[in-house]
């Protein structure tokens, strides 16, 4: 793909930055791949953690912009260094040398060509286990046609299928129909090989409906459904953002729409239990951003 950074179009956002020459789009990035942090992970959904956990590379930067955002730190204040195409590489031979079940690369989506190629030299240089493109479903093409060269795996998010929750609470209204069309993807690339995780919204549950929905009519039976309930007020309620956790009433409610949509394959996280268990917002100004009971850290920007 010629040089994608010079006018990115690599998101919906078709900012046009030239990255090459040091500008910046929304995503907040240059041309060079900068990650924060590297470890394995023992919080995802049971077959992507394994017994050895995910070997998850958070990388900075983001092209949505989501006021709750639990990882701000890198997604909007740039946490992280760059790395080259080689120490990418090392990374990941690092965290199969740990014992990682899999590459798992967080929100790449802005940084698709570089993540390409740093795979196709850890694979040269020996790396073996499956790679898992982890996105906000917020892809262009362009960057979809970079993931599909390399991905075993697929774990979208699909937030919402309401354009006026997109734009409020994501920045970008024309969300639904990039998802949409991102996963729809996803599952003619890799059919049955996608888990798609949808985070319901306390409040908004109207809109786990029509996602829950829209799943069952277009992709049951060559996507697994992740639904997750762990919603944490942190930021963003100024901007609209709900301010509580999920309650149970709600979260027996999804339930009901998963029977009433036929719904059975997949995962489901364990109903919420009163305060907001902090424990799984990430600090990435520490060398382990996440609990140790969640997280055994493999490589730090800071390091
Ligand atoms: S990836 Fe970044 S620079 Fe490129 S279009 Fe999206 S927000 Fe703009």
């Amino acid at each position: 793909m010629g040089r994608p950074y010079r006018r990115c179009e690599l998101c919906p956002r078709a900012c046009r930055a030239n990255r090459e020459a040091g500008e910046r789009g929304f995503c907040g990035e240059g041309a060079a791949l900068r990650l924060a942090s590297a470890s394995l992970h023992r919080g995802e959904e049971p077959p992507v953690t394994g017994e050895g956990g995910s070997g998850t590379i958070f990388v900075t930067g983001c092209s949505l912009g989501c006021v709750f955002c639990q990882n701000r730190q890198i997604s909007r204040e740039r946490m992280g260094r760059a790395v080259g195409t080689d120490e990418f590489a090392g990374i990941c031979l690092a965290l199969q040398h740990a014992g990682a079940e899999n590459i798992n690369l967080v929100t790449g989506t802005h940084a698709a060509p570089a993540l390409r190629l740093g795979v196709e030299r850890a694979r040269a240089r020996g790396l073996r286990i499956p790679v898992c493109w982890n996105s906000s479903a917020y892809e262009a093409p362009a960057s979809l046609a970079e993931a599909e060269a390399f991905a075993d795996w697929y774990l979208p998010d699909l937030k919402t299928l309401d354009p006026r929750i997109a734009g409020r609470l994501f920045g970008a209204p024309d969300y639904p129909q990039a998802a949409r069309d991102a996963v729809l993807r996803m599952t003619q690339a890799r059919p049955g090989r996608v888990i798609v995780r949808h985070l319901i919204l306390p409040g908004l549950l109207d809109s786990t409906r029509e996602v829950l929905r829209w799943f069952a009519e277009r992709l049951a039976g060559r996507a697994l459904l992740s639904l997750m309930t762990q919603y944490t007020p942190v930021s963003g309620i100024d901007a609209g953002a709900p301010p509580r956790p999920l309650s149970p009433a709600e979260y027996d409610q999804a339930l009901t729409w998963l029977s009433e949509f036929g719904i059975e394959e997949g995962f489901c996280q364990e109903r919420p239990s009163g305060a907001p268990d902090r424990d799984w917002l990430p600090d990435f100004s520490r060398p382990n951003p996440f609990p140790s009971s969640l997280s055994t850290p493999v490589w730090h920007w800071g390091q």
